[in-house]
């Protein structure tokens, strides 16, 4: 059988499309290897968000193309092929084929036109692809992705999704509680559902909180998380269903990506600093105990130290759990290029040493407080060190657990008993809890 090789970057839509194409080249007798050396078909699914991002995969490339055999195929998938599409057959002569994230349905074309010595690159955006007739092949775990919204119409200025993933659309309702409903029929019990903007989700006929009560009713289905949300795109019907839903976790990854609304404003971003925290405010009353992370930009075109400054204290005012943190990357074809006053390198570096300071000070408080609860997990998988477990809270909170393999895949009750800041050590509370479902 012919096997395929699939290397994924970036977010978790990336996770979720490579599971598509596993899907789509299954259909076609592939199986999957992780063993580049060993592979017919080589894919490296991209990101596009951050320059960094690309130069990784570039230098990437130039390792797996000395993997490749006579008749063996290299692929380059994903956001960073959707931007340079042929550009990128031209810059590595060794790839074969170039295909967009609403192309993958032509990978065995393109696949057995690259064996017959031709290389090409399907970039097109097919504003109907849902891809709803693939199954995709996900690895044997509790916990799944599932895309229920694909591009985005947003256009935040710094942002290169809109160019890559098109327009949003919203699969339908039904579809995916069908697809729920069979991934909780094989023991999956945790969902996140993804989007660009997930919670501006509509399928002509349902809204977000819809979905959330539809598939947070699922039979078996136990915990549902989504990502990510735009922050004004909560209504007061999505508060409403995420609060009557038990399923719905305490999390909420909520980007704000700066603190000073003159930066929010050039970024196009379509909330304030005010408006974010009432945001803020209105997801804490509706859910109690709910954890918060975020995404921000430092160094964003026009960002002054006073504007930075105001990030550093909304990290504060909000009290995040966690965030991811960036420094401003300019991405060809974005809104941001026409901006002025672009911010020196060093200064984009000193003041994410300064926000990483704060956003770790902030969240180590918070978890510090947490030491001596007790909290229901989810055990994924065994921890990286010490012959433990890691497991995750609703909240997701991940914590280090001893105990047995045959609970990967369990509920458990465990107590935090320690922490470094941002991950915690914790003991089991009671034996033989509850099983999947
Ligand atoms: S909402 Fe803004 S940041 Fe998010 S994908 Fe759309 S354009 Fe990019």
């Amino acid at each position: 059988m012919p096997s395929v090789y699939i290397e994924t970057y970036g977010c978790q839509m990336n996770v979720s499309d490579s599971e598509l194409m596993l899907g789509v080249l299954a259909r076609e007798g592939y199986v999957r290897t992780d063993d580049p050396t060993a592979a017919d078909v080589m894919l490296v699914n991209t990101c596009a968000v951050r320059d960094h991002a690309e130069q990784r995969v570039l230098g990437r490339m130039g390792e797996l193309k000395r993997y490749k055999r006579p008749g063996d195929v290299l692929g380059v998938v994903g956001c960073m092929a959707q931007r340079l599409g042929p550009r990128l057959l031209e810059r590595v002569p060794q790839v074969d084929l170039v295909i967009g994230p609403d192309g993958y349905r032509s990978l065995p074309e393109l696949i057995a036109r690259a064996r017959g010595g031709e290389r090409a690159a399907d970039v097109a955006f097919k504003g109907w692809e849902h891809y709803e007739d693939v199954p995709p092949v996900r690895p044997d775990s509790a916990s799944a992705f599932v895309t229920v919204q694909r591009g985005c119409d947003y256009r935040c200025t710094f942002c290169i999704v809109p160019m890559t993933r098109g327009p949003e659309r919203s699969r339908r309702l039904a579809d995916v509680v069908n697809e729920v409903t069979r991934l909780a029929a094989s023991g999956t019990t945790e969902v996140t559902l993804l989007g660009q903007t997930v919670n501006s989700y509509h399928d002509g006929t349902h809204d977000f909180a819809d979905l959330l009560r539809a598939v947070g009713t699922v039979p078996g289905m136990r915990r549902l998380r989504f990502t990510s949300p735009y922050p004004t795109d909560f209504t007061e019907r999505v508060l409403a269903a995420m609060a009557g839903t038990p399923a719905v976790c305490e999390h909420v990854h909520l980007p704000v990506q700066s603190g000073s609304s003159r930066v929010l404003k050039r970024m196009l971003r379509r909330y304030d600093r005010a408006r974010f925290l009432e945001v803020v405010a209105a997801l804490r009353r509706a859910i109690s105990g709910l954890a918060l992370t975020t995404d921000i930009i430092v160094g964003f075109a026009g960002e002054t130290e006073d504007d930075f400054r105001e990030t550093l204290s909304l990290v504060e005012e909000v009290g995040f759990d966690d965030a991811y943190t960036f420094k401003y990357s300019l991405r060809e074809g974005t809104p941001a290029v026409r901006l002025k006053d672009h911010v020196a390198e060093d200064v984009k570096t000193e003041r994410l040493e300064r926000l990483i300071t704060v956003v770790r000070r902030v969240a180590a408080r918070r978890n510090m407080a947490l030491v001596g609860t007790t909290h229901e997990v989810l055990v994924e998988g065994p921890a990286k060190r010490g012959g433990l477990l890691q497991t995750r809270t609703r909240t997701n909170k991940v914590a280090l657990v001893e105990g047995s393999p045959d609970w990967i895949g369990t509920y458990r009750r465990v107590r935090f008993t320690g922490t470094t800041g941002s991950t915690f050590t914790a003991w089991p509370v009671e034996q033989e809890r509850t099983l999947v479902g």
